[in-house]
Formats: C-alpha cells, sequence, structure tokens
C-alpha cells in the first residue's frame, strides 16, 4: 500500500512503477468524477513553464517494413510494398513542412532497415530538428520473438541509426507490443524511455529499470482509423473529420486531466492528401492552447527522469 497525496490508499499495481509526482490521481478503478477532483485539486505543479499539460508529436516511419511483416510475400509484391514507399517518398517532406511551419519538433521512431533503406530521409529529419528514435530493426513484434532475437534485433536498429548520425534514447516496439523482457533489456543497452504501454495518461518511471514510459492509446494513432489491408477487405477507411473529432476529444481529455498526449502518426497513413489537414489541426491546436506544453518524447522523459529524482 502506498499513500497517495494523503488521499488514498492504493495496492501497488502489478506492474510495480513509481508514478511521475506531477500526476498523483488514483489508480483505476475509480469513477471518474473522483479522479478529476484529485487531479484539478491536488495535483502539484506538473509540467515546465506553467504548463498544465504536455503534447508529443510522433511519427512511425515504418516504409515497406510494415508491410514485409503482415503481408504474405510481400518481397515479391512491388504494389504491396509501394504503399509503404510513400511514406518516405511523399509523406514525409508534406509532414516536415507541416511542422516547420508551426514551429513543432517531432519525434521519429525509425526502424534500422528503414533507416538502412532511406539515409536521405533521415538525414532530412535530422536537419529539420527533430528527435529519432529506435523502432527496431525490422519491423517484427518483440512478443514474437526468442529472448536473443530481441536483443539482436534492438542491437542492430541501434547499429543502423548510429550509422546515420542517430544517437537513440528512446524505443518504440514494433506495434507497441513488447515482451515480459523488453523494459529490462532497453534499460540494459543505455535507452533512457519507452513508448509502448497504455496504463496511464502520464508518463511514470519503471521501478529498478529506471526507464521513462510515455504512454500511448490506440485512439490517439492514425493506423486503427485508417489502415487498410488488401489481403481482408474487411475494414472500411474512415473519413478524416471522423478521426479529427475523437483526436480533439481525446486530447482535449488529457490535457484536462493534466496528462501527456502523445500521437502516434505514420507517413503513410496521415500523409495521405485528406488526411493531413488532422495532423495539420492537432499541431495547430496544441500550440494555440499556451498551457499546454508541445515538446518531443525525449524532452519529455529526460524532464520526467529529472523531476522525479
Ligand atoms: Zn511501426
Amino acid at each position: 500500500m502506498r499513500s497517495l497525496g494523503g488521499w488514498l490508499e492504493l495496492a501497488e499495481p502489478a506492474w510495480t512503477r513509481r508514478r511521475h509526482p506531477s500526476v498523483i490521481g488514483p489508480r483505476f478503478g475509480f469513477p471518474m468524477a473522483q479522479r478529476m477532483q484529485i487531479s484539478a485539486e491536488k495535483r502539484a505543479p506538473a509540467w515546465p513553464d506553467g504548463a498544465r499539460s504536455a503534447v508529443c508529436f510522433t511519427f512511425d516511419l515504418d516504409a515497406e517494413e510494415v508491410w514485409l511483416v503482415d503481408e504474405e510475400g510481400a518481397a515479391e509484391r512491388p504494389a504491396v510494398l509501394s504503399q509503404g514507399t510513400y511514406g518516405p517518398r511523399v509523406a514525409l517532406p508534406l509532414i516536415l513542412g507541416i511542422l516547420a511551419r508551426h514551429g513543432v519538433r517531432g519525434t521519429f521512431f525509425v526502424p534500422g532497415r528503414v533507416a538502412e533503406r532511406h539515409p536521405a530521409s533521415v538525414a532530412a529529419i535530422l536537419e529539420a530538428g527533430h528527435e529519432i528514435a529506435h523502432h527496431g530493426y525490422s519491423h517484427r513484434s518483440p512478443a514474437t520473438l526468442a529472448p536473443d532475437e530481441e536483443r539482436r534485433e534492438l542491437e542492430a536498429g541501434l547499429e543502423a541509426l548510429a550509422g546515420r548520425g542517430v544517437v537513440a534514447t528512446g524505443y518504440r516496439a514494433p506495434g507497441w507490443d513488447v515482451s515480459p523482457r523488453t523494459i529490462d533489456l532497453v534499460a540494459e543497452l543505455g535507452f533512457a524511455y519507452s513508448s509502448n504501454l497504455m496504463d496511464d495518461i502520464a508518463p511514470y518511471v519503471h521501478a529498478g529499470a529506471g526507464i521513462v514510459e510515455l504512454p500511448v492509446h490506440w485512439t490517439l494513432d492514425d493506423a486503427p482509423h485508417f489502415w487498410f489491408s488488401p489481403s481482408t477487405w474487411t475494414k472500411a477507411i474512415a473519413s478524416a473529420a471522423h478521426v479529427a473529432g475523437l483526436w480533439k476529444e481525446e486530447a482535449d481529455g488529457i490535457a484536462r486531466l493534466g496528462g501527456l498526449c502523445v500521437y502516434t502518426c505514420h507517413p503513410q497513413i496521415i500523409g495521405r492528401p485528406g488526411r493531413l489537414g488532422v495532423l495539420e489541426a492537432a499541431i495547430a491546436a496544441a500550440v494555440d492552447q499556451k498551457d499546454r506544453w508541445v515538446a518531443t518524447a525525449g524532452e519529455v522523459a529526460a524532464w520526467v527522469k529529472r523531476s522525479s529524482r
């Protein structure tokens, strides 16, 4: 049991960790009204420069790798792979332009094999002042790998990025699908943060490993709304307006609770012409709200780590 601001006594969650001190709301199982009351009345100063919440714009530059894993025989199917190629070739420059227009720096999670195949994209991201972080070597989920394979993927990804001048401090697993070993492994390899889990709306530090977690959710990902696979034809593609509404609801909700809003976009998905406006609207809204701190994932993780000491 532990005390949270003197309000509640809670059992330690199964996934043992130390909560970020800035957000002291209770854990799961409490009515939302009670949570919001505590968040509003008992929250300590949370974010730098008087901000009341934070926002990260993150981009997973999967390119062809996601198709090579997800689609049977994709290596011999140029049309299937071309869906991924659209990301670095067309979407990335458009997204970099939007970020520049609003003076926002983002975080790009790049698989090692994508960095090797598209070195000019890595160079363009770095030149524009954005962060690049680790997203596997191939796009295979760690949860599907043997322990030694998972380690090799991480090391190969680090090597591929280092070869292009990137020192990655953050790790996002392909599909966010970490294994039970992942957090300890990334700590051992010197990473500072993970952005994979969905058990909070505020960052926290994994006990023992010392890795900062920047929580995500499918709602603020573009793929669940727009992903279409030619192998199934089972899913309708959502309209941009529908997703814009969902994103605004979730972002405003997280802001009200003083949390961290992590958008997860994929250039090949959000970068379609009809959808870029959804991204731009989300960026403009975040920048317009002066009480929201817009930062890279690495900056947020560094701040959480510093203030948790
Ligand atoms: Zn990915």
